[in-house]
């Protein structure tokens, strides 16, 4: 069986060695991740190239996402590099002091207007809440504090304040010529970090497409605010990432689990795409095997229904690069062997509002209880195999589509496979002849197997699915098709 779960993998520099490259790609990366809080444009513009290079010597289809820093906030340095902070001392952070002058006593701020933004009483996590601040007082610039909790503290370590509320707003200025960037690159998506509305989606989404990109917009779940805007966000986004790395330091560790599970249930509901981020395999970055308690958690993610789960630093930096995502791939294997439930019931009061997703929909309903080999989706913009995978399934969804921008798209979404295939001829027996060979040529169906094709009247047409077709593959010496 194939996997249906796919990984998203960032590039760093342990990916860079060409061997280690190949060796993950190998491995099974579905999608690659360009993390924009680090390195130049033209060192992931080379990336970028390398990867889809790689690919396509492979034979493979990689989708590439750019991940914008946002508004992390963030200390500036001190003079000796780090100091080590006890516990009870005071420390200030101030907005006025030099970048390089920190020193035990006080740091500067990367976001001036903090200190507008906090009072006393409230709680600063420093480095993704390894270090704990209490604020005693704010005075102009500075804002004193008292470690909770001490230890090591380095320059441009990130600051979360427990609870959210911070006013920043999501796009910066580096984030805007980073998206120009994204255009350049032709990124299949464009991750935003720290939204707090739709509004910052939507404003995403438009200044891509002006500067030529034609990206999905992946909103990062990482405030506080942005679960009590969640529904208008999934709305905005075309894929949720449940960025645990801040939104737990935001709403507190033990809030988690149940908060991966809404956004997940919420997203696929939706029918957005859903990935599963940061820490799934923290270990390997150091270690060639994950901890059982990391084999746990992807496999809860994925029977929770995540699309994709995410390996951030495990590849970026790790020493395990190619380990890693084979753990990964193996975890998730394990774990959709076990599946069982089908949703069915959930979407029961759910309405169709198109023509083309009644049939996406209406397939996965059929090809569930008919025992069908794989479906095959002739699309243009993937809509189809989307809402087809937001059904839960056992059965591979191709994706058939001349359009390279689509197949690239495709890899995200959970138990969908890219095809090229260029329809050249309206003959409905023709097409449906090359469909059915191509997916004996993968070895996904043969003879006496079902298979569902997915097509429009008038085949290469935008939104015009309406058809759905069940065939028996081969019925010797008969032409059925
Ligand atoms: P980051 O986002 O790695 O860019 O911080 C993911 C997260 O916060 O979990
Ligand atoms: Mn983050």
């Amino acid at each position: 069986m194939q996997r249906r779960t796919k990984i998203v993998a960032t590039l760093g520099p342990a990916t860079d060695d060409p061997k280690v490259l190949d060796a993950m790609l190998q491995a099974g990366v579905d999608v690659v991740r360009l993390n924009f809080s680090h390195g130049s444009h033209e060192e992931h513009i080379l990336r970028a190239e390398n990867v889809r290079n790689r690919a396509r010597a492979h034979g493979r289809q990689v989708g590439v996402f750019v991940d914008l820093q946002g508004p992390k906030i963030r200390i500036e340095r001190f003079k000796e590099g780090k100091v080590r902070l006890d516990e009870g001392a005071r420390f200030t952070l101030d907005a006025a002091l030099g970048v390089n002058d920190g020193d035990v006593t006080r740091v500067g701020l990367t976001y001036k207007s903090l200190p507008d933004d906090v009072n006393r009483g409230d709680t600063l996590l420093l480095d993704d809440g390894a270090l704990v601040l209490w604020v005693e007082e704010v005075r102009g610039s500075e804002i004193e504090c008292r470690v909770v909790i001490g230890g090591e503290l380095s320059n441009n370590k990130g600051i979360n304040r427990q609870g959210g509320g911070l006013s920043a707003k999501a796009l910066t200025d580096k984030d805007r010529a980073d998206i120009k960037a994204a255009a350049k690159m032709q990124a299949d998506y464009l991750a935003v970090s720290f939204p707090r509305s739709a509004a910052d989606v939507n404003e995403a989404r438009e200044l891509l497409r002006q500067a030529g990109g034609h990206g999905g917009i992946i909103a990062k779940i990482e405030r506080a605010e942005a679960l009590t805007a969640l529904e208008e966000i999934i709305g905005a986004s075309d894929a949720i990432m449940i960025a645990r790395g801040d939104l737990g330091v935001e709403i507190g560790d033990a809030e988690l689990p149940a908060v991966q599970k809404r956004i997940i249930q919420a997203a696929r509901s939706m029918d957005r795409v859903v990935i599963t981020a940061t820490q799934m395999m923290q270990s390997m970055i150091e270690n060639p095997m994950p901890t059982r308690a990391e084999v746990f958690d992807v496999a809860n993610a994925v029977i929770d229904g995540t699309d994709a789960v995410m390996l951030s630093a495990e590849t970026a930096a790790g020493k395990h690069v190619a380990k890693v995502v084979e753990a990964m791939d193996r975890i998730c294997r394990g774990a959709e062997r076990q599946r069982s439930g089908l949703d069915s019931e959930r979407r029961q009061h759910i309405q169709f509002n198109r023509i083309d997703e009644a049939i996406a929909k209406a397939t996965m309903y059929t090809a569930n209880k008919l025992g069908v080999k794989a479906i095959a989706a002739l699309t243009e913009s993937g809509a189809t195999p989307l809402w087809m995978s937001r059904i839960s399934s056992g059965i591979p969804i191709y994706a058939l589509t001349r359009h390279v921008e689509t197949r690239r798209k495709v890899t995200l979404y959970r138990g969908v496979y890219p095809v090229s295939f260029d329809v050249t001829s309206q003959d409905h027996k023709q097409v449906n002849r090359e469909a059915v060979d191509e997916l004996m040529r993968r070895g996904a169906v043969r003879d006496g197997d079902l298979v569902i094709i997915t097509k429009g009247d008038l085949m290469g047409e935008l939104g015009g699915t309406n058809a759905m077709k069940i065939i028996r593959v081969g019925e010797h010496g008969v032409d059925p098709y």
